[in-house]
């Protein structure tokens, strides 16, 4: 899928509230900023968000004194791409781009169904289409089926994987996988994880592990952690984004399901509250359906 068809919901669901807030207004008044509010807010941006964003319209409203109705939506555009790039200021890196090290580790975290497998997989298939050599480690031991459908990805993208019996330590397959990467001067390994144990204490205290161990087997590996976030959630992703960052080191986010909702709004809202980049987005089920976080591309699949 394309950004702009995968946005077309989000896209037309804020215009169509937008147009609704402004019909029969000519200028940009109290009124008008209330109802942008309640758009922004309804559109998943978040409050933290839509206030920051109203603000600095109201600040050139009162700069101008005269902002035409028709003016305003350049105006949300502008202040949102001010606000992705303000949180985001490098573009991530394409697969196809040098690692700065061998094996680069990248640690993927989540709570299940938010499409973590399925992104490692697209992934995998990207970093081997740019070339590079690639293994999996299938490191959520806890779910018997989350190693089954690592490994169907696994085959899909056409890339090997490290994996152990269902209960196995985590952290040992994880420190095996990067054994494996480097005595196969593999480029890239993902890890996979648990996203649910009996509970967060002890999902947060595995990961932590799993970190650790890691970084005994290689030097300053993690040298990524991505978050996945399911976009079509809204508020939902916005509190499990809370849960994550505060326990482990994020270091970058990957929004799913962004193809067929309305919420899309929340890439906004969650770069901005968590100031964590968007690296990846996710626009359907298939192989290629990942794309590197453009916040241009972004904006203007959003504006039109
Ligand atoms: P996990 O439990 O987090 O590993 O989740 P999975 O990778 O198994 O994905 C859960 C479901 O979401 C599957 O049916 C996937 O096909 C679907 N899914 C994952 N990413 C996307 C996406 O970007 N768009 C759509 N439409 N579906 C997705």
């Amino acid at each position: 899928e394309t950004l702009e068809a995968g946005l077309e919901k989000t896209r037309t669901g804020l215009f169509d509230k937008l147009s609704r807030a402004v019909a029969g207004k000519d200028t940009v008044d109290d009124d008008v900023l209330d109802d942008l509010e309640e758009v922004l807010v309804t559109s998943d941006v978040g409050v933290t968000t839509t206030v920051d964003v109203i603000r600095r319209i109201e600040a050139r409203v009162a700069e101008d004194k005269y902002v035409s109705t028709a003016e305003l939506q350049g105006l949300i555009r502008a202040e949102i791409a001010n606000l992705l790039l303000q949180n985001a200021p490098e573009r991530p890196a394409d697969f196809d781009a040098p690692l700065p090290s061998t094996p680069h580790v990248v640690m993927v975290v989540g709570v299940n169904g938010v499409g973590k497998t399925t992104s490692i997989g697209k992934m995998a298939h990207r970093y081997k289409v740019a070339g590079k050599s690639v293994l999996l480690g299938a490191a959520d031991t806890f779910r018997a089926a989350a190693t089954e459908q690592l490994d169907v990805w696994a085959g899909r993208a056409g890339v090997p994987i490290i994996k152990q019996y269902q209960g196995a330590d985590p952290a040992a397959v994880a420190f095996d996988t990067l054994a494996a990467a480097k005595s196969r001067d593999t480029d890239v390994v993902l890890i996979d994880t648990a996203g649910r144990l009996h509970n967060r204490v002890g999902l947060m205290d595995e990961l932590a592990k799993v970190r650790r161990v890691m970084d005994r087997q290689v030097a300053g590996a993690p040298h990524e952690v991505l978050l996945v976030l399911d976009g079509s959630t809204g508020q939902n992703a916005l509190r499990q984004a809370e849960a994550f960052t505060e326990s482990v080191d994020v270091t970058g986010l990957v929004l799913t399901k962004l193809d067929g909702t309305a919420k899309g709004g929340i890439v906004i809202g969650i770069s901005n509250e968590f100031q964590i980049p968007v690296k990846y987005i996710g626009v359907g089920e298939g192989i290629d359906d990942l794309q590197v976080f453009d916040r241009s591309a972004f904006v203007d699949a959003l504006f039109g």
